[in-house]
């Protein structure tokens, strides 16, 4: 297998080259001919030129092209020409499927791809070229599975915008084929073989920076939230690109990335709305995690090199590249450093494509920003020798760049810890605020009222009642000869039952009325009955003496209450009603206990 580069700058030039590669294959007889057109023409009159020339010249031949940015011929950047790269095979069969449709058939027609391959014999590799701005990609792609997952599936997204066109022409795309040119669809080469080795390799290059976000909102090519917040916000808060004319110029060193079938997938944005959404010709769907990634020159190359010598064991006939020309533009001048060190293998041709398809055993990956490279041989293949390299590009900018970058990473996943952290502690601090203020309210053991706050309590509710013309109640309530559960049964069992007193205390309080239970000290207990005369009080003291007369104490039996109940009086302060309601349960205690005196 080998392949010849066919240049022209018109379809009768290239009408008198094909001449010479008639001549070719009459005499090397080859069993195939594959011709891959990369045109820099997208009046479709033209296009349709070329196509009926390579048709009637080449008829044997089967034939895939498109538009294109640029071509590569031998490892160089070719512009201004169009560029026929003929690949003779000598033991592969090749069919060409061409498909016409647009939207609503992907499925359709992705079924149909799938049966025309599946029912075939020897399929080593699928070749693609597709419209897919034209139609739902992911549909389309994500509908394409072969029963045989070593076949080796590549291609390309046809040109859909053209640079610098006229109105007229500002969104064309076509794709080549025996059969004609397909305006919006598919063509499909079919390579059979029993010999063919094709191998495939994807090189990115550009590596993940700072923190992740979530896509939280998102339609078919348009990002639209990333995490709650306008996609273009990571831009502007980490880059300081601002939403311009320039905003895609300034974005091309810094793809967003993500995964498809869990492999790493670059996607750049191709426009930025006024709304802070972000258009990428691929898409990512909602609810992927994507950080944004940036190309330094020398990872970029170490990256290629490593590629290269891959290439270089397999030995290959022919090598195929099909690469980002967002890549291009981020090379600028530079654009050899990734795309000539393959200059030693035969023959290295191929174009600059606006999304690289590159099959993998889950499906198709629609890449965007990212280096293809096809090799493929039918026999032991071509022996080059091992690349000696000089050490690359330590220029001061890359340096920087690197350290810059490594900085970055360094700083964000700093904060994002940091802030993860700080959140965390903010939380606790909340609940331990609560805890505390709550802490300042409470006697620990009964978790009623402490003696500060139950006279807090009494204090406002004196002085509401004074204002308001109304009553207020107090009960004193003190346990009968508690000093002896102590000392018969230890001072755990004691403080059990100041607990239990306590919430037998507490059950027969409404809160909500402005009721409320406090600890007075030692097994002393008080209780604030706003809006009680003595009457309503001693039914509530009353209440509480009989509950805890009948109360069964954990380990000790029966216990009883002296309780004394006070009204406060018109004209009388705070100090007086308490002395009286200390007289009350004095009275209670020394007339027998258990019983409730009203003063
Ligand atoms: P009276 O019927 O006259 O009230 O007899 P009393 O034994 O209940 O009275 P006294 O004032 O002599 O004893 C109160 C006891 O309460 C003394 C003290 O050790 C005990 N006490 C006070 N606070 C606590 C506490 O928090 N836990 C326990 N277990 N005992 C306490
Ligand atoms: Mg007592
Ligand atoms: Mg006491």
């Amino acid at each position: 297998m080998r392949q010849y580069l066919v240049t022209a700058e018109s379809s009768s030039e290239l009408k008198s080259k094909l001449k010479n590669i008639r001549e070719k294959i009459e005499i090397e007889n080859p069993k195939s001919v594959l011709v891959r057109a990369f045109l820099i023409e997208w009046h479709i009159e033209k296009v349709e030129e070329f196509s009926k020339v390579l048709i009637e010249e080449l008829p044997m031949a089967e034939i895939v092209g498109c538009g294109s940015n640029g071509s590569i011929v031998d490892s160089k950047v070719m512009e201004g020409k169009h560029l026929f790269v003929i690949t003779f095979f000598d033991k592969t069969k090749l069919q060409t499927l061409s498909y016409e449709f647009g939207k609503g058939f992907e499925s359709v027609i992705s079924n149909v791809i799938c049966g025309e391959v599946d029912r075939r014999q020897n399929v080593r590799a699928v070749e693609l070229f597709t419209t897919l701005l034209k139609m739902d990609a992911r549909k389309f792609l994500g509908g394409i599975h072969f029963q045989d997952k070593s076949i080796s599936v590549f291609g390309s997204n046809v040109m859909g915008v053209v640079p610098n066109a006229t109105d007229d022409l500002k969104e064309s795309a076509f794709i080549l084929s025996k059969n004609g040119v397909v305006k919006s669809g598919a063509v499909v080469v079919v390579y059979l073989s029993d010999d063919l080795q094709v191998n495939l390799y994807r090189v990115l290059g550009f590596k993940p920076l700072g923190m992740e976000f979530l896509v939280n909102k998102s339609s078919t090519r348009v990002i639209e939230e990333l995490d709650q917040k306008p996609a273009y916000e990571v831009y502007k808060n980490f880059l300081e690109i601002p939403n311009d004319e320039n905003f895609v110029a300034n974005t091309i060193g810094f793809p967003f990335m993500t995964q498809e079938y869990n492999h790493d997938v670059l996607r750049i944005p191709a426009e930025c709305t006024k709304e802070g959404y972000i258009v990428s010709n691929a898409g990512i769907p909602q609810g992927r995690k994507i950080r944004l990634t940036y190309g330094n020159p020398g990872e970029i190359v170490e990256d290629i090199r490593n590629c290269r010598e891959k290439v270089r064991q397999f030995k290959p006939e022919v090598v195929l590249i099909y690469d980002c020309i967002l890549r291009k533009s981020f090379w600028g001048n530079g654009i050899n450093l990734e795309i000539g060190p393959f200059d030693k293998f035969p023959s290295t041709a191929g174009f600059f494509s606006e999304g690289e398809l590159f099959g993998v055993k889950e499906g198709i990956i629609h890449n965007e920003c990212t280096f293809l490279l096809i090799a493929m041989r039918e026999s032991e293949g071509v022996e080059i020798e091992p690349f000696e390299d000089k050490k690359i590009i330590a220029s001061k900018e890359v340096s920087m760049l690197r350290r810059m970058a490594t900085f970055v990473e360094k700083t964000t996943s700093f904060l994002d810890m940091a802030y993860k952290q700080m959140t965390i502690l903010n939380q606790q601090l909340q609940m331990m605020n609560v805890q505390l203020s709550y802490m300042a309210l409470t006697d620990e053991l009964t978790q009623l009222f402490n003696r500060r706050e139950i006279e807090q309590r009494i204090h406002n509710a004196f002085i509401s009642a004074r204002l308001l013309g109304k009553t207020v109640a107090l009960i004193m309530i003190d346990i009968d000869f508690f000093k002896k559960v102590n000392d018969t049964y230890g001072h755990a069992t004691g403080d059990m039952v100041l607990k239990e007193v306590a919430k037998i205390i507490h059950d027969q309080v409404n809160e909500d009325n402005g009721e409320a239970a406090g600890r007075w000290g030692g097994e002393e207990f008080i209780v604030l009955l706003p809006g009680y005369d003595s009457n309503g009080a001693s039914k509530v003291a009353e209440r509480i003496r009989r509950e805890i007369e009948a109360h069964e104490f954990t380990g000790v039996g029966q216990r009883t209450v002296s309780v004394g109940v006070t009204c406060a009086k018109k004209g009388e302060s705070e100090e007086d009603v308490f002395i009286r309601s200390d007289n009350a349960l004095y009275k209670a205690k020394e007339s027998g206990r258990n019983r409730v005196v009203i003063l």
